[in-house]
């Protein structure tokens, strides 16, 4: 039987549209890549450590209500992260308790008005920011927002004061419980979910459309029929044009394009029990056994910035996002690994073998490579602030969009589960209208 939804992709924008429209008696089918749902929430629990390593979203960045009722009904609880800020500079490490006053105030200056500025152009027209502000300033927005600063919209930052305005929480079980409540509604309400199902395909017309699909890597396309298509696929799978629309979605090609597309390098290196109290360690970190070590900015390092959040566990996540990360996409695992132990060496100022002696295990997973992202998170792009809103319009009340790219808050879990929920209020509408 012909769905009323066919949905493209099961992350949590497509699993939360999916289970809001099943829920209304609505019958859905779900198409998802991969061998399992989540998309860029990717909790694992390797043996040998005693939590889950995240090693897609990990944080929870202010958040919304949409992303509340989804944590009450998994039974997830959030936790406030008290911060704390630490710069690392010519062998110099030193805590910062400016941090986040000055990112406000620099951003704060940003004209309301959008004059369609990268943050490198607002930059540049600051004459009375000093070299290190500056320096600061857009080491931390591009490493957050994982784009070139050159691209970057300096006034979609004002909005949010550029990550300092919001409270940062951690929920308190692996991220993967969001996925996993999702996939349970969606299940129960009767969603015919398809795993190991990539589409290549949507031939559409006003009113109907048909999806190609490979089924378990089989190369005789299947097809599924439905009224609409919703598409949450990520940016860099929509750039990368990896399924066609027939006909063609020419004015949605042009946008896609001019979307900002960001890109990342996340190591997380477990350490030997004990870590904490490694002699190179500076005695304040020590002393606490690395309790409010938060989060280092290492400027000019190839792995430029570091946290370690659940002290006394000894576990540090590196980080590299926009144009820092590049070099490091190109390397493979073990190199990859050499550098970023070179790196955190240097913040500690210790030797690199001396530091490796502590290391027991890491992992990673290289989201530029992966067919099924190929890449990170949106970024909203300078001169394009209305590109989200632009690409979330349906086509012909059709064809649907969901997806980070299309959200209020780019590149957030709680900004694609509320794209989902707002392209399935879109869909109601439009069936109820035929
Ligand atoms: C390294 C990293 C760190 C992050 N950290 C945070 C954080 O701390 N906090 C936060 O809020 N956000 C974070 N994010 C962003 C957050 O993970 C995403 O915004 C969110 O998970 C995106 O959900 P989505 O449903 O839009 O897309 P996705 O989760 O990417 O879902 C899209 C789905 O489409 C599938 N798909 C792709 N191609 C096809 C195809 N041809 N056919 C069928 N299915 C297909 C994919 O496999 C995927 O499952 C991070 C992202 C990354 C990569």
């Amino acid at each position: 039987m012909k769905s009323d939804i066919l949905i493209i992709g099961a992350g949590v924008s497509g699993l939360a549209a999916a289970a809001d429209l099943s829920r209304r008696g609505l019958k859905v089918s779900l198409l998802e890549a991969r061998d399992r749902t989540g998309g860029r929430i990717l909790s694992l629990r390797p043996s040998g450590w005693d939590r889950a390593v995240e090693l897609g979203a990990e944080f929870i960045h202010g958040g919304n209500p949409e992303l509340s009722r989804v944590l009450k009904q998994a039974g997830i609880k959030k936790h406030r992260l008290e911060i704390s800020m630490w710069w690392s500079e010519q062998g110099r490490l030193e805590q910062r308790q400016d941090f986040w006053p000055l990112i406000e105030r620099i951003v704060d200056r940003v004209p309301a008005r959008d004059r369609g500025w990268s943050f490198a152009e607002f930059l540049r027209r600051q004459p009375r920011l000093s070299a290190s502000e500056r320096r600061l300033a857009g080491n931390y927005v591009g490493s957050f927002n994982g784009g070139p600063i050159g691209r970057i919209s300096a006034h979609a930052l004002r909005a949010d004061g550029a990550g300092a305005k919001n409270d940062d929480f951690l929920p308190d079980k692996p991220y993967r419980s969001v996925v996993d409540e999702l996939e349970r509604q969606c299940r129960a309400q009767g969603v015919e979910l398809y795993l190991r199902a990539p589409a290549t395909q949507v031939r559409w017309r006003a009113g109907a459309a048909t999806v190609s699909f490979h089924q378990d890597g089989q190369a005789k396309p299947r097809e599924l029929s439905a009224r609409t298509v919703l598409v949450t696929l990520p940016l860099g799978v929509l750039r990368a044009n990896r399924m066609k629309f027939s006909p063609a979605l020419t004015a949605k090609r042009k946008l896609i394009a001019q979307l900002g597309w960001g890109r990342v390098v996340r190591v997380v290196l477990r350490f030997r029990p004990g870590f904490w109290s490694a002699p190179f360690l500076p005695r304040q970190i020590a002393r606490q056994k690395g309790k409010h070590f938060g989060f280092v900015n290492a400027p000019g390092e190839a792995m430029p910035v570091w946290w370690a959040l659940h002290p006394p566990a000894p576990i540090l996540t590196g980080w590299a996002g926009g144009e820092i990360a590049d070099p490091l996409l190109e390397l493979r695992p073990a190199a990859l690994l050499r550098q970023a132990v070179r790196s955190l060496a240097k913040i500690f100022s210790v030797r690199e073998s001396e530091l490796g002696r502590w290391l027991a295990d890491w992992r990673t997973h290289d989201w530029q490579h992966d067919p099924f992202t190929l890449g990170a998170y949106s970024f909203a792009a300078a001169g394009c602030d209305d590109g989200p809103k632009r690409l979330a319009q349906p086509v012909q009340n059709t064809l649907f969009f969901a997806g980070e790219a299309t959200a209020d808050d780019l590149g957030t879990v709680h900004g694609a589960l509320a794209s989902g929920v707002r392209a399935a209020k879109e869909i109601r509408k439009a069936l109820a209208k035929r």
